[in-house]
């Protein structure tokens, strides 16, 4: 998608914070951190939101989650993954994204 914001960074023609890749996914450090970690997880594949997501893309985000945890130093202590979906999730780029936080104690209440 020539006009997606996360297709553009996979593409390479917009800088990110890579922190992990693998043929089916990309991830990197989102730009207005919430958390210490705060590690966007993204199929390569353009998909809108976690509404089209297939089996198969199911399990590579999988994948990288764990992988990342690791990798981040979160993986013991916790951490939070969520994806916001369409406008009451307050999804602001339309294609899907796993969000991973952590490094601090997140608050209880998630909204
Ligand atoms: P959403 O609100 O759709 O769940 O999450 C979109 C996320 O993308 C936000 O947390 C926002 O900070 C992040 N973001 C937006 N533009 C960019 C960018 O150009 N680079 C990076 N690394 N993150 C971005
Ligand atoms: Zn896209």
């Amino acid at each position: 998608m020539s006009d997606c914001l996360f297709c553009k960074i996979m593409a390479g023609d917009i800088p990110s914070a890579k922190v992990y890749e693998d043929d089916k996914v990309y991830a990197f450090r989102d730009i207005n951190p919430q958390a210490p970690v705060h590690v966007l997880i993204v199929p390569r594949k353009h998909m809108a939101n976690i509404l089209e997501c297939d089996a198969e893309t199911a399990a590579a985000l999988t994948d990288a989650i764990r992988v990342i945890a690791h990798q981040e130093g979160v993986a013991e202590s916790g951490f939070r993954v969520l994806s916001n979906c369409g406008r009451d999730g307050a999804q602001s780029v339309n294609h899907l994204h796993i969000h991973l936080l952590g490094g601090t104690q997140l608050p209880e209440k998630m909204a």
